[in-house]
């Protein structure tokens, strides 16, 4: 029936609007696909693109070009095989995809092997969640090779693992950690958030998956949430699977925000690793502060891992952006001194163009009690820095006035 000839009523016009045009050229930037689902040319072709038969577009829970053009290019970072689609899998937050691939992997009765340090989020999920569906995490010093291979049962299908640790900054063994999983049938799965590819390429590491929170320095602006898992063709099949089902995808307008941080991702994080450098290395000679963790200091047990294992550039290795500062003085002197900061601002997230500080243990390690934190290596006092764009002098003098505040203890102090 041809409708165009036909007079339509003024409703049924204005929802059959003539469709956008199809360009003949390719877009020079990325279109946002801001629709839920695709028109077909019949229904046969509508039920073979849900079955897969054919490829294409059919909903946007399920694939959405705008959000494969985000997972596309950090495929492409990460050094994962773009010959075959889909090479990563994009979700609506960082949660999202590690969750993401715990559904695809875990089956009751499987064993997960975590860092005792591990993101606030990705304890609380393995803990209080995955434990309901009969899946049983160990909690190790993943920096300890023999605690992890000590950890190691028939039933581990996954060694989760962080390649720079979020708030204590120690540094995975990712060569050591991967031989030790595909020793004994199992992944190992790396959130590389802290560690975004201009800094570590995990896959090259032999890592199985890779996740990111993408809402940290990949979006890096601090404005939109996202997650992003990458490795080889079949697991993310095996996640795209998962994911269609359980529905956490990204939405087109935040992954054109996320595919654009992408392009300054190189030019962001080199001149925050080069600012944390200097940061961290004057914080650490303050008589109030008890110790300063990054891997860039010759002091930091990861120190040399991080050196054969990171990138460098003419600015020197990149060794992150995250500095833990623990001035003396334990819980109390933590919150005083991330409160009497005047530039980095107490707030959440990390990764973005402001400096943004946190009081460890009362927020991104809240769901630790005591015993976790020790365990952990976080002492109560721990002030994590996010550092960020400004100029490294003003971010120093920052810290040293706050520093001032908290009186004058010693080295011999209660800390
Ligand atoms: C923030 C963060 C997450 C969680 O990401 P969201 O985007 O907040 O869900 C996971 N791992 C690390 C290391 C993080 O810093």
């Amino acid at each position: 029936m041809d409708i165009a000839r036909r007079q339509l009523g003024e409703n049924t016009g204005a929802v059959h609007l003539p469709p956008p045009p199809e360009t003949a050229q390719r877009p020079a930037g990325t279109p946002v696909y801001r629709t839920a689902g695709w028109a077909f040319s019949s229904a046969q072709e509508y039920a073979a693109v849900l079955g897969d038969q054919v490829p294409g577009y059919s909903y946007s829970r399920i694939d959405n070009p705008t959000v494969d053009a985000f997972a596309r290019a950090v495929a492409a970072l990460e050094g994962a095989n773009l010959q075959r689609w889909p090479a990563a899998q994009a979700f609506a937050s960082g949660m999202a995809a590690i969750s993401g691939v715990f559904w695809a992997f875990a089956r009751a009765g499987a064993h997960v092997v975590a860092p005792a340090a591990v993101y606030g989020g990705t304890y609380s999920l393995l803990r209080n969640v995955m434990t309901r569906f009969g899946v049983e995490t160990d909690f190790v010093d993943i920096t300890d090779l023999d605690a992890v291979r000590m950890a190691m049962r028939p039933a581990t299908r996954i060694i989760f693992a962080e390649t720079i640790a979020n708030p204590t900054t120690a540094v995975a063994d990712l060569r050591q950690l991967a031989e030790i999983a595909h020793s004994a049938g199992a992944m190992l799965v790396v959130d590389s958030t802290l560690a975004p590819p201009v800094i570590c390429r995990p896959l090259e590491h032999g890592a199985d998956l890779v996740i990111h929170s993408a809402t940290k320095y990949i979006g890096g602006h601090s404005d939109v949430t996202g997650g992003v898992v990458t490795g080889s063709l079949e697991l993310i099949g095996q996640i795209r699977a998962t994911r269609i089902d359980t529905g956490g995808s990204l939405s087109p307008d935040d992954a054109f925000l996320l595919r654009r941080g992408l392009e300054t991702l190189p030019v962001r994080v080199r001149r925050q690793c080069a600012t944390a450098s200097v940061f961290a290395a004057t914080l650490a000679k303050h008589p109030a502060v008890a110790y300063v963790d990054y891997p860039g200091l010759a002091t930091h047990a990861g120190h040399e891992l991080a050196r054969r294992t990171f990138d460098a550039g003419p600015e020197g290795v990149r060794f992150g952006a995250i500095v833990t500062v623990t001035p003396f003085g334990g819980r109390e002197a933590g919150l005083a001194f991330a409160s009497a900061l005047r530039l980095a601002v107490p707030a959440s997230s990390l990764g973005g163009t402001h400096t943004v500080v946190s009081h460890v243990a009362s927020t991104t390690h809240r769901q630790f009690d005591d015993r976790a934190l020790a365990a952990a290596g976080i002492d109560a006092g721990a002030v994590r820095f996010s550092v960020g764009l400004e100029d490294a002098e003003d971010l120093i003098s920052d810290a040293f006035v706050a520093l001032e505040t908290l009186g004058r203890p010693s080295r011999n102090g209660e800390g």
